[in-house]
């Protein structure tokens, strides 16, 4: 097995760890720094992906305290604090940093000011954006800096496997696997940041990234990492349905709300009315994805399972100026967003659950830091459009300058060679084994299972079932076989995939039985209320002998307390 040493070593090259990789190569001294990606850098994740744009307070009237309020609102008042104050704090700082010094360009007001658009749960127009087509903008470049810095070492198409501890538990690394070769690589580091991007790929119909499996959430828990508010699992309300496609759950982005885009079922009625009277589509967005799941479970669906998504009365010119990546993606399926109404359904689309970090992306761990979408705390119970990209830049950023300082003087854990070989052999078991089990069927039930009993709308009927199937899923996964060799197997990347995904949906489910209430993306239709004298607690999980442990903490409500939940604030922008 090849050996690579590092002083820090970053998995996963989203926002999160490019950001992290720049800021610890520009510390004085620099450390020597290992980005290992499961895909092509700047290519691979959901930042690439990002349509809407980036949340960051600019000017007066709004200000870091409504920005900060309206996050909390959001996420239904579970978030942590301390977390969410550093994001408001630094992203506009970070955002400032990416034009000027990472080469970013964001579109311009008449006057020169950077622009700022709509986005659903604000109470003013914060979102930055490129047209809508944000992440290329901001990924090209972030990557194009990472590819002038000596001290960043990038090791594509490189996935890891598993952590290394030492017996103390520290973290010392990681084995990886480069998917070409299918040889494997024992990289040990002083510092380990899991930027992997989260992701609920697990769900029948999602909007993320294919090449995530939720394997930093996965990776952490075996490693003895506590995790939080696995429950709440995002769907995002409009991604497009095209019947025997792929591409069913892609994603038309918010922004379409935000400029007035409506929502209408089958019979032509604008439900939304009926859900959120206040705030109608520019509603957050766990109320719109559940009223469209609603409509279309209750029978005023399309024929193909959705609603409409008509943006045709703000204007032809308008939609093809201001959308037009997503005019473009909508044609490729022949449909006309600018001129038509535009059949969309929910889409699994982003973990607010992950793993526990203090504002320094510290993880119960040592030598452990975390960033972006594998760390929860932020969203709390809904993810604000717009918090997502600001969320991976911002703490990104802080961990690469934590780590690079941490890492001085510190030696490396010892770890024994075996610990690594037997990670090897423990990955690589399914490989000319004889079952008769393949891996397509299990993923297919446990997409199925998940979008049916651990989706939108949940009972503890149906929760206990799938908690007992995704047991036995996962002991079918440890038996099963798999063909060919290591050399570029997708079968067996697969199964690695899936194994990640099926251990990820049992923290969910098993998080979403212990809220015995409805708050934010979670809601259970046998406790349908927000129930506040009980439910401002983060649901914690980890790891035990015999499974998984669950237990829950007291949000601590350091610097704002709950108004009347419930209310929502009506959005001021035109329609
Ligand atoms: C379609 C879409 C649109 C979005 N639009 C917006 C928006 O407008 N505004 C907003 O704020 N947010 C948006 N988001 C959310 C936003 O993309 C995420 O919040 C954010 O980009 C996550 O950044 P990250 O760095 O944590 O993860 P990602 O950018 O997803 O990066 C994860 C990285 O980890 C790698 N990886 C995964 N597993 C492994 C492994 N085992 N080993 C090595 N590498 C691994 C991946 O290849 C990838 O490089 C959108 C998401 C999607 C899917």
């Amino acid at each position: 097995m090849e050996r690579l040493e590092s002083d820090i070593l970053i998995l996963g090259a989203g926002g999160a760890g490019l950001c992290a990789a720049l800021h610890a190569a520009d510390r004085a001294p620099a450390p020597r720094i290992a980005v290992a990606v499961k895909g092509l850098l700047g290519r691979a994740g959901c930042t690439r992906m990002v349509q809407g744009g980036y949340n960051a307070v600019l000017a007066p009237p709004d200000s870091l305290e409504a920005h900060f309020r309206d996050t909390l609102e959001g996420g239904g008042w579970i978030n942590d604090q301390e977390l969410v104050w550093r994001l408001v704090e630094t992203a506009p700082r970070r955002l400032v940093e990416l034009e000027n010094r990472y080469g970013c360009f964001f579109d311009r007001t008449p006057e020169g000011r950077i622009h700022q658009k709509p986005f659903a749960g604000q109470s003013h127009d914060r979102t930055v954006h490129k047209g809508d087509l944000t992440g290329i903008e901001i990924m090209n470049r972030l990557a194009e800096q990472v590819w002038t810095r000596p001290a960043i070492q990038v090791l594509e198409e490189h996935r890891a496997v598993e952590l290394l501890q030492d017996d103390a538990g520290r973290l010392a690394g990681a084995v990886l696997l480069d998917l070409r070769s299918g040889r494997f690589v024992d990289a040990r580091a002083r510092a380990t940041l899991l930027a992997m991007g989260g992701g609920p790929t697990m769900y029948r119909v999602i909007a993320c990234s294919a090449d995530k499996a939720a394997d930093g959430i996965a990776l952490a828990f075996r490693a003895g990492a506590p995790l939080r508010d696995m429950e709440m699992v995002q769907f995002h309300p409009t991604g497009l349905v095209v019947p025997g496609s792929l591409m069913t759950g892609a994603l038309l982005e918010e922004g379409l709300r935000g400029a007035g885009g409506r929502l209408y079922n089958a019979a032509g009625e604008r439900y939304m009315a009926r859900h959120d009277p206040v705030r109608l589509e520019r509603s957050t967005r766990d109320v719109v994805a559940r009223a469209s799941f609603l409509e279309i479970v209750e029978g005023r669906g399309t024929a193909e399972g959705g609603v409409w998504l008509d943006a045709a009365h703000l204007g032809a010119d308008f939609v093809e100026r201001h959308f037009r990546g997503m005019v473009r993606r909508c044609r490729d399926f022949g449909f006309d967003l600018a001129r038509r109404p535009v059949p969309v359904m929910p889409t699994a689309h982003f973990l607010m659950g992950g793993i526990v970090v203090d504002p320094d992306c510290r993880a119960g761990l040592e030598g452990c830091f975390v960033a972006g979408e594998d760390a929860g705390g932020v969203h709390g119970a809904n993810r604000l459009g717009g918090n997502g990209v600001a969320e991976s830049t911002v703490f990104g950023g802080i961990a690469g300058d934590v780590m690079a300082d941490w890492v001085i003087g510190r030696p490396l854990p010892a770890v024994s060679e075996r610990a690594a070989a037997a990670v090897v052999a423990r990955v690589t078991a399914p490989l000319g084994r004889g079952t008769r089990d393949e891996v397509a069927p299990l993923r297919r039930r446990l997409r199925d299972l998940m979008w049916d009993e651990v989706g939108l709308v949940r009972t503890e009927a149906g929760l206990e079932a799938a908690r007992g199937e995704l047991d036995e899923l996962a002991a079918r996964l440890d038996r099963i076989a798999v063909p060919g060799g290591p050399e570029y197997n997708l079968a067996w990347q697969a199964w690695l995939d899936t194994r990640s995904q099926t251990l990820a949906a049992r923290l969910i489910a098993r998080s979403a039985l212990e809220r015995r209430e409805s708050r934010g993306s979670h809601h259970r239709a046998d406790h349908p209320a927000r129930d506040d004298a009980r439910g401002l607690v983060a649901v914690h999980v980890g790891r035990r002998a015999d499974g998984i442990a669950v237990w829950t903490v007291p949000v601590a409500l350091t610097r704002a307390r709950p108004s009347a939940p419930a209310t929502p604030a009506a959005v001021e922008v035109g329609d």
